[in-house]
């Protein structure tokens, strides 16, 4: 897990951080995906007894470009656990009622129950990415946001909800060929959007203002995780790695049964 962590208040330069990299991985492709199977069941159990116990929750941020693979990641790493047990959310631009509140309004209302693991698919950290780039808020507004972010992250432990965030980091070139993958391939190109294009066009700053929302945010208790997403097999097998870690850490536990009288008999 240390290879992927920002230590909090180090500095993020994500030029020189790998999008390629196999570092750490069981093995090559084969076993690395039969090294994830094994991650999908562990958690699969983890969240039962997370469920069971009802007194933590688990929240994993994914942020990336597009085409990284927020949704692939998410159905590689989840498959296998109970549909009810892991709820994902995602985040578009606000709606009315949404921009009418503050910015945290509606992921708040989002975030984990005891017991439960959400996953946001895009986040607040909008709110300090696309806002920045695309200058939806004036600077002063968006740059409060990240000790806001920090101080609602914090709020969220206090109630039991360990936060985890991954940045999937792929190079600019490996997006190229995606897209064109999109193109060409007839039962892709509904996920082709022309506004890729248009978001693809800023990605220097897209890079920037991920690399200081990363600087500003990344702590103790809701570290981010920069994962080299180029190679998907190895990018789903980090997060499943990550996660199942931070479960196993949490350590849930079955509640201590309750005492039962000894000549109970179900008639
Ligand atoms: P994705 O690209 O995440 O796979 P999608 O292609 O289905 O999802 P899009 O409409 O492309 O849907 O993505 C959601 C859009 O909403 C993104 O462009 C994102 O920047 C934007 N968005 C999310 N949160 C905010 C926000 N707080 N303010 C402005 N725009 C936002
Ligand atoms: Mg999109």
């Amino acid at each position: 897990m240390k290879t992927w962590r920002i230590a909090p208040g180090s500095s993020v330069s994500l030029d020189s951080l790998p999008t390629r990299s196999t570092d750490g991985a069981p093995g090559g492709k084969k076993a690395t995906k039969a090294a994830l199977t094994e991650l999908t069941q562990q958690i699969s159990d983890l969240q039962e007894r997370l469920w069971a116990e009802h007194k933590q929750s688990l929240l994993v941020v994914l942020q990336a470009m597009d085409t990284a693979g927020k949704d692939s990641t998410t159905r590689a790493v989840f498959s296998g656990v109970n549909p009810q047990g892991v709820k994902v959310a995602s985040f578009k631009a606000p709606t009315s009622t949404e921009l009418d509140h503050d910015f945290l309004w509606r992921i708040h209302q989002t975030a984990p129950a005891r017991g439960g693991i959400v996953v946001f698919n895009r986040s607040h950290y909008e709110d300090v990415l696309v806002v920045r780039v695309k200058d939806l808020a004036p600077e002063p507004v968006w740059r409060e946001r990240y000790g806001l972010i920090n101080a609602f992250e914090d709020q969220l432990r206090h109630g039991g909800t360990t936060v985890i965030k991954f940045f999937l980091h792929i190079s600019k070139h490996e997006q190229a060929e995606r897209l064109q993958a999109r193109l060409d391939e007839p039962t892709k190109l509904w996920k082709f959007s022309a506004n890729d294009l248009t978001e693809r066009a800023r990605w220097d700053n897209y890079q920037r203002a991920y690399q200081e929302a990363i600087e500003q945010t990344s702590t103790k208790h809701a570290p981010w995780y920069i994962i080299p997403s180029d190679r998907k097999w190895y990018r789903n097998w980090a997060v499943g790695k990550v996660i199942a870690d931070t479960l196993e850490g949490l350590d849930p536990q079955y509640p201590e049964p309750t005492v039962l009288d000894p000549d109970l008999k179900i008639v």
